[in-house]
């Protein structure tokens, strides 16, 4: 055995989900994380306003998006965590949403467990939730849906190879995640599937914050539609007749008093 100082015990890694936007969506234990953490690791699709949680001297880096050409490759970002944690450093690895949906928390963790670094996930409002919220989309209701599937429009292939029967059915919502790109793709497939061209289906571009924008339509005329609007990513599409609801049941972004409805 050597006589130096024994080494730096290891840092936690938090994985952190901070909501699809409105910082008030936060839980209180990510705001309590990122104001505690030493470095925090972060995402391109994180809340507005996040990152002033956090302490003045903490170290703060940009991760980015796949898309990107800035950001990190996964690998790259999974050793940089295993690295911060290891020099001692409490760690919060900040994502969009919730952590372990489409947010490859799972992959990231892999590696700390790997590495025996210890690590917590803090759960965050996923997108679907958060949009259907302030949408004013219930995704579940007893008279549309008794069910509801989280799909991704975009496949690490660069594919949209799904489940189509599975997903094409009636009392169902489906809410797709990644899906502009492959929006038209996506409505022929549910229409082939079984679903009628009148079939309600949705877009919500990003959902809770003051951007939001909701355009509905049907499988036949919604990416005519939303490529009309200039509609781009972030956005979710929800495919099911809770849609027809939304008329009624919008709310956001609220009305002054006495402002027509
Ligand atoms: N882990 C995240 C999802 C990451 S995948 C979560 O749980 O929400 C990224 C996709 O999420 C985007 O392409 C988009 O489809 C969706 N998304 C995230 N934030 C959104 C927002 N504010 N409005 C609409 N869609 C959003």
């Amino acid at each position: 055995m050597s006589s130096t100082a024994s080494p730096t015990p290891s840092g936690t890694v938090y994985i952190v989900g901070s909501g699809p936007g409105d910082l008030e969506l936060l839980t209180l234990r990510a705001a309590r994380l990122i104001g505690e953490a030493d470095a925090i690791v972060y995402d391109h699709l994180i809340a507005d306003g996040v990152l002033a949680l956090a302490r003045p001297d903490a170290e703060k880096i940009y991760a980015g998006k796949e898309s990107s050409k800035h950001s990190l490759p996964q690998e790259e970002l999974n050793q940089l965590l295993v690295r911060l944690a290891r020099a001692g450093r409490m760690v919060v690895r900040l994502k969009g949403g919730d952590p372990f949906v489409f947010g490859r928390g799972g992959e990231e963790i892999e590696t700390l467990v790997d590495s025996g670094i210890p690590f917590e996930v803090v759960p965050g409002v996923t997108a679907a939730a958060g949009c259907a919220a302030y949408a004013g989309i219930p995704l579940t209701h007893r008279e549309h849906a008794h069910a509801v599937t989280f799909a991704t429009g975009h496949l690490k292939d660069g594919t949209i190879n799904l489940d189509w029967p599975s997903l094409a059915r009636p009392r169902l919502t489906v809410v797709f995640y990644m899906g502009v790109g492959g929006l038209a793709e996506i409505c022929r497939q549910m229409i082939a599937h079984g679903l009628p061209a009148d079939h309600p289906a949705a877009v919500v571009q990003n959902g809770t914050t003051r951007r939001q924008r909701v355009l509905t339509a049907d499988l036949a005329t919604l990416p005519e539609k939303v490529a009309a609007a200039g509609i781009r990513s972030p956005a979710l599409i929800i495919v099911g007749t809770v849609v027809r609801l939304q008329q009624k049941l919008s709310w956001f972004p609220p009305r002054a008093p006495g402002e027509p409805g």
